[in-house]
């Protein structure tokens, strides 16, 4: 027996019922039915307001039935049925963000993962320390502005999807820097980027074994970023920035990519050190998670962030990737949430993967 992340109570009503897989209808949702509906789970879809209509163009991935809540903090009010129901919550960036972290982990719905994983990922200092115990190259750290020696990205906290961040490619640069609320400061590392798909079970046996458990690697993406990915067509920096252009890193879409086969022992090294000090720190983060590097031109895999939940990357491949067509055929992410769902349900081990 594992690591407890849910007291027996919160999960005894899923020894008799068949869990209801439940998010939010955005993000990854589609994949999540789908692969909950390939193995025969039950699905549920969150809206706010009226359930949007592309569901109808994907049938194979609408859920069983919707639930409309006027606004999403209006959940808690449903938890005690859902609970009765049988429904299992798989949190996606949306749903936690549109959510709160905090209403999200007060939730009394069984959570899929370790909710308290939120706490970590939230706070890019803690994130920051957890893998500094990891032992993962990073991009370097500025105290303060006056330390700053070359390029950076200065990143506001929480601020996902990079609206808004500064770039300086010198210090000289960071005289034009306005702070407009807590941030950390960079060092900019020039490379390629690389978003790698894991999927951490501490049930499993058998595979790329860490401490408690293996992990699995899923699929790759890159994510597309607006403006900065185009910005190139419209010419030298200093021109874009005298026309009022700035940079900024709105994701609006991924695209798959593979890893050179001699980076793979760095990048599972470096998934299997983070997972095994998130056991030490918090009792593990249990199910899929996003290693997010930069491949520099010496071939070093540098982390400047982790996504503790499934990432809307995943969404590229419901019906596999060429990573996990080597683990089993047809393996989303969103599937192998079902598949641990499933095996800890007949392992009597719901415990060790829910919270
Ligand atoms: P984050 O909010 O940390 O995920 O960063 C958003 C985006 O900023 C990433 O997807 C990268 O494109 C870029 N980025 C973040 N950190 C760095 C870094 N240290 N060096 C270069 N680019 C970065």
């Amino acid at each position: 027996m594992g690591i407890a992340l849910a007291p027996a109570s919160r999960v005894a009503v899923l020894r008799e019922r068949t869990p209801i897989v439940t998010t939010l209808c955005s993000h990854s949702s589609l994949q999540i039915f789908h692969g909950a509906r390939a193995e025969g789970l039950g699905t549920l879809g969150v809206a706010v307001g009226k359930p949007p209509r592309f569901y109808e163009a994907f049938p194979l991935a609408r859920p069983d039935r919707f639930l409309a809540v006027p606004k999403i903090a209006d959940l808690g009010r449903h938890a005690r049925t859902l609970r009765k129901e049988g429904a299992v919550v798989v949190p996606t960036g949306s749903f936690v963000e549109y959510m709160g972290p905090e209403a999200f982990n007060d939730l009394d719905v069984p959570v899929f993962g370790n909710r308290k994983v939120l706490g970590w990922e939230s706070d890019r200092e803690k994130e920051r320390d957890w893998l500094e115990m990891a032992g993962v190259p990073m991009p370097r750290k500025f105290a303060d502005l006056s330390s700053v020696d070359g390029p950076v990205i200065i990143k506001y906290y929480g601020a996902k999807g990079g609206k808004g961040f500064f770039l300086a490619k010198s210090p000289k640069e960071l005289g034009d820097f306005r702070p407009t609320g807590p941030y950390v400061i960079q060092e900019y590392v020039v490379g390629t980027r690389y978003y790698a798909h894991f999927f951490y079970s501490p049930l499993s046996e058998e595979g790329y074994r860490v401490r408690h458990g293996s992990i699995e690697l899923l699929g790759m993406d890159r994510r597309d970023e607006a403006n900065i990915d185009e910005l190139y067509k419209l010419g030298a920096q200093e021109g874009l920035r005298q026309a009022g252009i700035r940079p900024t890193f709105v994701v609006t879409g991924n695209v798959p990519v593979i890893l050179r086969e001699s980076l793979l022992p760095q990048v599972f090294d470096i998934a299997a050190r983070i997972v095994d000090t998130s056991v030490d720190l918090f009792g593990g983060m249990v199910g899929p998670f996003c290693v997010e590097g930069i491949v520099t031109e010496d071939l070093q895999f540098k982390v400047f962030e982790i996504s503790t939940r499934i990432v809307a990357g995943t969404n590229l491949f419901p019906s596999g990737s060429s990573y996990s067509d080597l683990v089993a055929p047809q393996l989303s992410t969103g599937r192998r949430i079902a598949l641990e769902l499933k095996r800890a349900r007949t392992e009597d081990r719901l415990v060790e993967v829910l919270s």
